[in-house]
């Protein structure tokens, strides 16, 4: 898992998930607890929403500004990326 090398510093750096982390996927249904990563993220024709990686990578989902943001869903709740 590349995301678990990084340096504290980067992790200080990083943004985190603030609210309460998701309990399920909005399109599925899946826990998020057998899961590692969720998405914070838009998926047209579907409107922002918590989705799974399947859901995400399924519907096309894009990283970044405006786009969506991966997350872990394991404390502290890094950003990954986007
Ligand atoms: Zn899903």
């Amino acid at each position: 898992m590349a995301e678990q090398k990084q340096t504290e510093d980067q992790k200080q750096n990083q943004k985190r998930w603030l609210s309460q982390p998701p309990a399920f996927c909005d399109l599925c249904g899946r826990s998020f607890k057998t899961l590692t990563v969720f998405y914070d993220a838009k998926l047209p024709p579907f409107p922002w929403g918590l989705y799974c990686h399947s859901c995400f990578t399924s519907r096309k989902g894009r990283l970044g500004l405006g786009f969506g943001q991966k997350y872990s869903t394991k404390p502290p709740y890094l950003k990954l990326k986007g």
